[in-house]
């Protein structure tokens, strides 16, 4: 760090360790957005509002980018592409956070974000190639009942703090203390993200990277076409794409 600071450091035990990673299949991607719903019931993500949006103050932490070719009205989709943080090993968000509200979980090897300590700067958001990082502007409220569909596993964040997709954490953590409790690891395929469950194409995979016998391993190696984007940046992205296999 260029300011000469420690980095405050996220201690794990040894349970909690492990790489984890995604592999996303754009050729069986449809677009549906199912993978979007899911993500926002499940981390507590709040509906902005037609104005909001507008400004693109989306909170989603999950997109579908779509690529077209041709020129209106003989225009043809090419593909659909989920776009999310791609907790990458070298984080571009990382070193520009003045609060250290952005840091690397070396036991698990993701990008945390720590929401009581973040101060709102948004150099985090504005340092990510990818723009999967949102702010939020204000304090949005939720009408009755809709608080009850609260995910009590998940803070619900305040008024000027950023926040991203975190792989759902919350899951990883039920899965590890589950497999503690019965002495044993956490097996390939016991649980998955809110995301690769809810998608009713299969096209995305997530799990242990540093198994190599993982699905999400096999895939990514099986698959030649693999991509990982802006990896040119050095930023580490754990995230492999297929596409045009
Ligand atoms: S749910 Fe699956 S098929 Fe639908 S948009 Fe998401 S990744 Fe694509």
């Amino acid at each position: 760090m260029s300011i000469g600071m420690k980095i405050p450091e996220i201690k794990m035990s040894a349970e909690e360790t492990g790489k984890w990673g995604m592999v996303i299949d754009q050729d069986i991607c449809t677009g549906c957005q199912a993978c979007v719903a899911a993500c926002a019931m499940e981390n507590n993500i709040t509906f902005v509002g037609e104005e909001d949006s507008g400004y693109g103050r989306s909170m989603h932490w999950i997109r579908i980018e779509r690529f077209w070719e041709g020129a209106y009205p003989e225009v043809k989709m090419t593909a659909n592409q989920p776009m999310l943080c791609q907790q990458c090993g070298h984080a571009t968000c990382e070193p520009v956070c003045p609060a250290f509200a952005t840091v690397h979980s070396q036991a698990e090897q993701l990008n945390l974000q720590v929401y009581n300590r973040c101060v709102g700067t948004r150099y985090c958001g504005n340092n990510c190639p990818y723009q999967v990082r949102s702010f939020n502007w204000r304090d949005y409220q939720r009408p009755e009942p809709l608080p009850n569909q609260f995910n009590p596993d998940v803070t619900v964040r305040r008024m000027g703090v950023m926040e991203k997709c975190t792989f759902c954490i919350q899951r990883i953590h039920k899965a590890q203390d589950k497999a503690k409790s019965e002495g044993r690891e956490v097996v390939d395929g016991e649980f998955t993200t809110a995301c690769a469950q809810a998608c009713p194409a299969s096209a995305i995979t997530f799990g242990r990277v540093d198994d190599p016998e993982s699905l999400v391993s096999q895939l990514a190696k099986k698959h030649a076409h693999g991509v990982k984007h802006l990896e040119e940046l050095g930023n580490l992205p754990n995230i492999t794409y297929l596409k045009g296999g």
